[in-house]
């Protein structure tokens, strides 16, 4: 791997690497973390680099930039040993550096991003995993082999996601019978839990993965309750792997958080975690010193910042697209819809300041005009902001308006589609939306109602060949049903509702326009849904491949 190209050749500001870890009581697990650094310094001889610790080791974080800036290094790259972005490293480390940097306004320091669970810390993973289950004797099929990927579980949502989207990528890679995400932390499911619900779908084999670096305490903890099933369930293998410890991935992974920090822009590192929070760091431009211990608000020069209008995709997070996903990975300011998944957001930096605004039906976090207005004052504080909305910006996701006020003030932007949900909802339903043989267009209508009323082109709707995909039309699905048949649709077209579509959580409900709204009344789906209607729906009956879900199928009715 190529070593950081600022790091070398910057002399002038001497760079130096602290690998911040979370600390344990367990002396293996420090000394593992030490040992892991050491290996990293192998591979970078030309720049000092410590381990420091949040608590319960030595040494602390500010005694080990202390070192770094007693062998002359100016700027120093704080770089979180930590897999996802749980308290620790939202909270916890940022403050520690910005305690440091009050105390000595001379330094510069920049704070990196998590490990994450992207390609090399997947492998790692995998491998890890397979070695252990090679170490059995036994002779069990992955199909009878149940996984659970274990994590500390944390009070933020998104690093929990973390651990369930780690999950699910090693079942995809490794393809077991099944993988899940347990916790020992607060958050459900327990480790407990996860077990005798593994125990109950009864899998031969076992294996539990710690999605940690190193183990500590919790790991203590998982074997006992391991060793407990096992002993209660002795016709099931119980395989613990190791941790990922100093895989070579992870102490890859650690040197690319370090080149990307020394590459990165100088605002891009110096946000808050936490808006709340005093900003970390002083820094070389002689305008903003002044502004170093202030809110994360006050800290990017004035006038440069952008907007980035992101379609987030339906749900799936691997229906982002490349930009969208790059953007995330550098947005300095994220306001968020809440169709946006969690594990979206869990891939932002850490130290983007997460701005949620709303909406869900009656519920608007915050008006629209002061969203507009948010998005012009973010960008005037010179970020880089990210305005993140479910599915296609541009389809009834109120883009337009957003963006028209963005010109008047003249801030840049762009926009970046995504994908809509009537596209990832049919898709992951087997419905194509339109066909040779049964649609040759397809309409996008919302069904909100204004004062009560839908104000819809119903002669238009009732057509035939063709499909309607009907946004927002849960409440009003059975007089939409009504009003199509009264305009002379067949009673008999086929009707779908899709819910939470491209999610583990989706379902989807299939019927006809006469039989559906019944359908919907008894099985009261979740939104968001989406209503889809046409002969096209009865294609999923010999297209359908993704059903994580119960599906309903009452088209007789
Ligand atoms: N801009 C978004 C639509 C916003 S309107 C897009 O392009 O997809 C919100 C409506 O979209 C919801 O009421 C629902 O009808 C639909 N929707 C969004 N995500 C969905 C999903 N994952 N499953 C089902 N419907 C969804």
């Amino acid at each position: 791997m190529p070593l950081p190209p600022t790091i070398l050749a910057n002399e002038a500001i001497k760079t130096g690497v602290v690998i911040c870890g979370h600390g344990s009581r367990r002396p293996t697990a420090t000394r593992g973390f030490a040992e892991l650094t050491d290996r990293l310094q192998a591979k970078l001889p030309g720049i000092d680099i410590e381990c420091a610790f949040m608590s319960l080791a030595e040494p602390d974080i500010p005694t080990a930039i202390a070192r770094l800036r007693a062998k002359g290094n100016r700027r120093v790259l704080a770089i979180p040993g930590l897999v996802f972005d749980g308290d620790h490293a939202r909270k916890d480390i940022p403050e520690a550096l910005a305690r440091y940097s009050t105390s000595d306004p001379e330094s510069d320091i920049r704070y990196g991003r998590c490990l994450g669970f992207e390609s090399r810390m997947l492998d790692a993973a995998g491998e890890r995993i397979l070695q252990a289950i090679r170490c059995s004797a036994l002779d069990i099929p992955l199909s009878k082999t149940l996984l659970i990927v274990v994590g500390s579980g944390a009070s933020n949502d998104r690093a929990n996601a973390g651990i369930a989207d780690a999950a699910r990528r090693l079942w995809q890679r490794l393809a077991p019978g099944w993988a899940m995400p347990a916790y020992v932390g607060a958050s459900p499911p327990s480790i407990e839990s996860a077990l005798e619900h593994a125990v109950r779908l009864g899998y031969l084999r076992i294996v539990v993965f710690p999605c940690f670096l190193f183990a500590g305490i919790l790991w203590e903890k998982i074997l006992g309750h391991c060793d407990a099933f096992a002993r209660g369930n002795p016709g099931i293998e119980f395989i613990k792997s190791r941790c990922l410890e100093d895989h070579p991935g992870v102490i890859d992974t650690l040197i690319e958080r370090i080149f990307e920090l020394s590459e990165a822009k100088d605002e891009a590192t110096r946000a808050t975690a936490d808006p709340s929070t005093p900003s970390i760091l002083p820094s070389d431009d002689p305008g903003l010193e002044s502004e170093a211990i202030d809110t994360g608000d006050a800290l990017s020069e004035p006038g440069a910042g952008e907007v980035s209008l992101v379609g987030a995709g339906p749900g799936d997070p691997d229906l982002l697209s490349v930009r969208a996903m790059r953007l995330l990975r550098c947005a300095d300011a994220i306001v968020y819809d809440r169709l946006v998944s969690s594990e979206i957001l869990a891939l932002a930096r850490p130290q983007a300041q997460m701005i949620y605004a709303g909406k869900r039906r009656a519920d608007h976090a915050l008006p629209q005009p002061d969203i507009n207005r948010l998005l012009v004052r973010l960008a005037r504080q010179g970020k880089r902001v990210l305005r993140l909305k479910g599915g296609d910006p541009f389809i009834f996701g109120r883009g337009g308006e957003e963006i028209a006020t963005l010109a008047d003030e003249r801030i840049p932007f762009q926009v970046v589609p995504g994908i809509t949900a009537a596209s990832g909802c049919a898709a992951y339903a087997g419905i194509p939306l339109t066909h040779r043989d049964h649609a040759h267009a397809c309409l996008f209508v919302t069904g909100n109602r204004k004062n009560e009323e839908i104000d819809l082109d119903w002669e238009a709707l009732s057509r035939p060949l063709q499909t309607v995909v009907v946004y927002m039309g849960l409440v009003s699905l059975p007089v939409i049903c009504t009003r199509l048949i009264e305009y002379g649709l067949a009673h008999e077209t086929p009707a779908a509702l899709v819910q939470r579509g491209t999610t583990a959580a989706q379902r989807v409900l299939t019927g006809t326009v006469r039989s559906l709204p019944a359908i919907v009344e008894r099985e009261r789906p979740r939104p968001p849904t989406l209503l889809i209607i046409g002969h096209v729906v009865r294609l999923r009956e010999s297209l359908a491949w993704f059903d994580p879900g119960k599906e309903i199928d009452d088209r007789g009715i």
